[in-house]
């Protein structure tokens, strides 16, 4: 979709005359860092040029000259993504949010937060907290992720068994649509029917839809200080089995997060956390019901490890040390990429099924020779096997394409899906139809089609060729 030089330059020029304060880069050496997001294995495309606007008004001015002009459009967060959904496409002009970085409002009386989407969710959760609110949705990556990444994958996180993924917490949206009209969808309401809910289609659009300019969001009160217990493990499995079994007893506690051997070690080999190095795998469990309600919830947790066959459990000293464990969790995919070039998956099974796909994953990297780490969101049944190959091995690309088609298979075998959180961006976008069937895949272009008929936003991103 490259366009010709002179119609290039004739949208740039009349960009600098429609928005003379727009910081806009068109130099190689500029734009270098905006091409790529953290898919490090990714091609992304040359854009035309990367925008930072300030403002909704700048947004619309920029979308109704790229579609006059027919120029492709990238929207882009903090660049944080795992699916290359904000990787520069050749001849698009990305569009980085992250200016539109204000909070407007914290809402007390109706426990709302309106803000822009550049805002970084670490931040959100400071200053809401300061009014005694809270916004659970925290992907590992929350220091450096903005809201509008969070909705456009509809991210989850680690607080996401207990409390639900960032759709659940999203009340209403500012877009514009590729043809740079504003609309508003849902409000400040609890509940709201009317009409088609376009609110929750934009959320886990991946910026092919619209371009999000601001969001009404729901908080609920700060919970009390969490309670942390680690669990350590022989093997995957068993882990998986005391994960099914919490499930089963009914807890929901709000961190439940897997490690398995390798990735312990690489974790401790990276921070020095001192983890045990010869266990074979480790549950990270959190209450935050605060006082008896937390000890009992981590108690019977306790009890379920053990009877998956725990070899020890262990409490979290004091918040310093429970901080400096969960830092570990979050780190677990840094960890990994010391010691080679690292690719997550994002795979997810109802979970009941957790062990069973556990189990798989470990044979099907056995069987391909491929070192992996697990980790994940064993809570909502969500992992990331993360596979560690050599910086220099010319075959990674097949190894890893032999070795992920298996892991898929499996996973639709156990009624799951090859994304949980992360999108399908680039990265998934070949298994949509082997993922949601040839019909469903027909209504996402329809809807498409309607919303963005010249194909200007995101293009190459979510649906496949056709
Ligand atoms: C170490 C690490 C840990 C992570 N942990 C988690 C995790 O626990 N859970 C999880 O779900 N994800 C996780 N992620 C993935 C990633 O952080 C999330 O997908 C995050 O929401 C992306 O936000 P971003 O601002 O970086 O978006 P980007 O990567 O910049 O963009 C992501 C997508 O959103 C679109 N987009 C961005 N802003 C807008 C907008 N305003 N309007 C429309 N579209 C827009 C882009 O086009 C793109 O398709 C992790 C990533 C890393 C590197």
């Amino acid at each position: 979709m490259a366009i010709a030089t002179q119609a290039r330059t004739a949208f740039l020029d009349e960009l600098r005359s429609a928005l003379p304060d727009l910081r806009l880069l068109t130099e190689p050496t500029d734009t270098e860092s905006y091409r790529y997001d953290e898919t490090e294995y990714m091609h992304p495309g040359m854009p035309l040029g990367v925008v930072f606007p300030t403002s909704t008004e700048d947004v619309v001015k920029i979308v109704r000259l790229a579609a006059e002009h027919r120029v492709p459009l990238v929207p882009r967060g903090a660049g944080s993504g795992l699916s290359g959904g904000a990787i520069a496409v050749d001849g698009a002009l990305s569009v980085v949010m992250t200016r539109m970085n204000r909070i407007l409002e914290i809402d007390e009386a109706n426990q709302l937060a309106i803000v822009e989407p550049g805002v970084i969710n670490a931040d959100l959760g400071s200053a809401v907290a300061e009014h005694g609110l809270f916004y659970p949705p925290d992907p590992a990556s929350f220091e450096t992720c903005s809201i509008g990444g969070n909705l456009a994958e509809n991210s989850g996180g680690l607080r996401c068994a207990k409390y639900g993924v960032t759709r659940d917490f999203v009340r209403g949206l500012q877009v514009v649509l590729a043809d740079g009209t504003l609309i508003e969808t849902g409000g400040r309401t609890r509940k709201d029917v009317m009409g088609y809910d376009l609110t929750h289609l934009f959320i886990g659009s991946e910026g092919t839809l619209g371009i999000i300019t601001r969001a009404t969001l729901r908080l609920i009160p700060l919970p009390p200080p969490k309670l942390t217990l680690l669990a350590f493990f022989p093997d995957v499995p068993s882990a998986g089995e005391a994960v099914a079994r919490m499930v089963r007893d009914g807890l929901v506690p709000v961190t439940l997060e897997l490690m398995d051997r390798f990735t312990i070690q690489a974790v401790d080999a990276a921070l020095h956390v001192g983890l045990p190095e010869d266990a074979g795998s480790m549950l990270m469990i959190e209450s935050d019901l605060g006082g008896p309600a937390a000890e009992t919830e981590l108690n019977r947790a306790a009890e379920a490890c053990t009877g998956a066959g725990a070899t020890s459990i262990v409490r979290a000293a004091d918040a310093q040390e429970a901080d400096w464990l969960r830092e570990a969790r979050r780190k677990a995919h840094w960890s990994l990429e010391q010691a080679g070039v690292a690719r997550m998956e994002d795979v997810g099974v109802p979970r009941s099924r957790g062990p069973e796909l556990l189990a798989a994953i470990e044979r099907i990297s056995a069987t391909h020779g491929m070192r992996v780490g697990v980790f994940g969101h064993a809570g909502d049944g969500n992992y990331h096997p993360t596979f560690v190959m050599d910086r220099d091995d010319p075959d990674a690309e097949r190894r890893i394409n032999a070795v992920r088609a298996d892991i898929f298979k499996t996973v639709f075998e156990l009624g799951g899906t090859i994304s949980g959180e992360h999108g399908t961006g680039v990265a998934k976008r070949g298994y949509l139809v082997a993922q949601s069937g040839e019909d469903a895949v027909r209504v996402m272009r329809t809807i498409k089609q309607a919303l963005d008929p010249l194909g200007l936003l995101n293009p190459g991103k979510v649906l496949p060729s056709a």
